[in-house]
């Protein structure tokens, strides 16, 4: 009986430091494990940072550039559109003096100007009709 008591903490002696001693390793190996990991990943997480403030600033570059297309898509438009409303305009213009073309004519006798159907042609050349009933200008 006092063998086995003597036996029991000797080997709680051995067991206990060697399980202290093995502890303390594992935690020093998983620790410098876990230390390794947080440096690894606070440098991804800093790489990250830094790539997230490029496209940051590479978006921004780009929504300045959208921006600066739309001004130059709503100038364009307008300048078409000036375009449409100078040919319109010359349009009407020009019709106006084809119409005066071909429906006015100059009286050959009182030299005013007047519509084609309200002239009459005679030997004296084309005179208006006023000019044609002897009514005098
Ligand atoms: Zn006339």
């Amino acid at each position: 009986m006092k063998r086995f008591l003597m036996v029991v903490p000797a080997v709680a002696l051995v067991l206990g430091s060697t399980t202290a001693c093995a502890t303390k390793k594992f935690v020093r190996t998983e620790v410098g494990a876990v230390n390794d990991k947080v440096g690894t990943l606070t440098q991804q997480l800093e790489q990250n940072e830094q790539r997230t403030k490029e496209n940051e600033t590479k978006i921004a570059a780009v929504d300045e550039r959208v921006t600066q297309t739309d001004q130059k898509a709503v100038a364009a438009g307008s300048a078409a559109q000036d375009a449409k409303n100078a040919a319109a305009a010359h349009n009407v213009w020009e019709t106006g003096l084809h119409q005066a073309a071909a429906g006015d004519t100059t009286c050959d006798k009182c030299k005013k100007v007047v519509p084609k159907a309200r002239t009459n042609f005679t030997a004296d050349g084309t005179i208006c009709d006023l000019c044609a009933a002897g009514i005098p200008a």
